[in-house]
């Protein structure tokens, strides 16, 4: 693990994580929405190992993280919308699925047609993907169904050795997983709630956007499986009823933007929604490391980022069903 300047990375670092990736090696990196795990994009075998170090399930496919949206052209192909789109909300927490050229590795589509891009906004993992001059297959840095890691830490507890550099440039801004939108069909559909708003989508869009329902649920096979879980059992609360007489709050921790109105072993506030997003997964982690018997997650308002958030407390309890339906 290597600490770099999060705006003005250091050159010769870049350098020596790029080298790495070229020869098919892992390096997990910063970017604005979580710390992810970088391998060369079109090195199959570099992407097959990123499956291995995470317990990934293989049908689950990656996003590649490019450092200009022109990059984007060799990849998928791409209609006027696409770009307006990439023009409008790149570099950003947003992730576009679009029909993939045969240049990307079935491994990286996990067998689909299509493929998920994204330019990140964040120095480090700009920097990394220009220098690499590959696009850089990074899903979050975590073993599979665990908490996204937020900060450089999170990712050395829970893929320490496996990976052969962690560029450590603190805490990430937005906390959440980014937003994926599949652009193959007429109607642009929401596949995965994230860091970028579906308020700002849809006034782009001038519509609302389509949630898949039914059979369309395989479009996005990362959605089906349990995720974000920490070893503590997560339970929603939406403050309006009384706690569940199960819960012990002795032995239990409280998080959310509102104190409740009882003492729990442990509380955490948040004075936002947006800095709720950003402190889940740590508080997660943390209370995880403190021997809290339960977490208990105060239900957020939808607006915002707060349908995220919704998503990944409720994937949290349970295996995941997006959009959220508790409580
Ligand atoms: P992660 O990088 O682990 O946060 O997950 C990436 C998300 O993007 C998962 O939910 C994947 O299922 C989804 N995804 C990646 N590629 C595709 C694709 N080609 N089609 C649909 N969803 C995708
Ligand atoms: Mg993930």
């Amino acid at each position: 693990m290597i600490e770099i300047d999060p705006w003005n990375p250091e050159p010769v670092l870049i350098a020596r994580a790029a080298a790495i990736l070229r020869k098919g090696g892992l390096v997990a990196f910063p970017t604005e929405t979580v710390y992810g795990l970088g391998a060369d994009g079109l090195d199959p075998q570099a992407v097959r190992k990123i499956f291995q170090v995470k317990g990934r399930p293989q049908d689950n496919p990656l996003i590649l993280h490019l450092s200009a949206p022109q990059e984007a052209e060799e990849l998928a192909e791409l209609d006027g919308r696409a770009r307006a789109v990439m023009d409008a909300f790149w570099p950003g927490p947003l992730t576009l699925v679009l029909p993939a050229r045969p240049v990307v590795p079935e491994a990286v589509r996990a067998g689909l047609p299509t493929v998920a891009l994204r330019m990140p906004d964040h120095p480090v993992a700009l920097a990394l993907v220009r220098k690499t001059g590959r696009p850089m297959a990074g899903p979050s840095a975590n073993r599979s169904g665990r908490p996204s890691p937020t900060d450089a830490a999170a990712v050395e507890a829970d893929l320490g050795e496996r990976v052969d550099l962690v560029l450590d440039a603190g805490s990430v801004g937005i906390g959440l997983e980014s937003t994926v939108i599949d652009l193959t069909g007429e109607k642009v559909l929401l596949l995965r709630p994230g860091g970028m708003p579906v308020e700002r989508l849809e006034k782009f869009f001038s519509t609302p956007l389509e949630i898949p329902g039914g059979s369309e649920k395989k479009r996005s096979p990362g959605t089906r499986y349990r995720h974000y879980a920490p070893e503590v059992p997560v339970h929603i609360w939406d403050m309006k009823e009384e706690l569940p007489r199960a819960l012990d709050p002795a032995q239990s921790a409280f998080m959310g933007m509102t104190s409740p109105p009882f003492g729990f072993a442990r509380v955490v506030l948040f004075d936002s929604q947006e800095s709720y997003a950003r402190g889940v997964f740590a508080a997660f982690r943390r209370f995880e490391a403190e021997g809290i018997r339960h977490i208990v997650a105060e239900w957020p308002d939808p607006s915002g980022i707060g349908l995220a958030l919704q998503d990944r407390i409720q994937n949290a309890t349970s295996p995941a069903t997006f959009p959220a339906t508790i409580p």
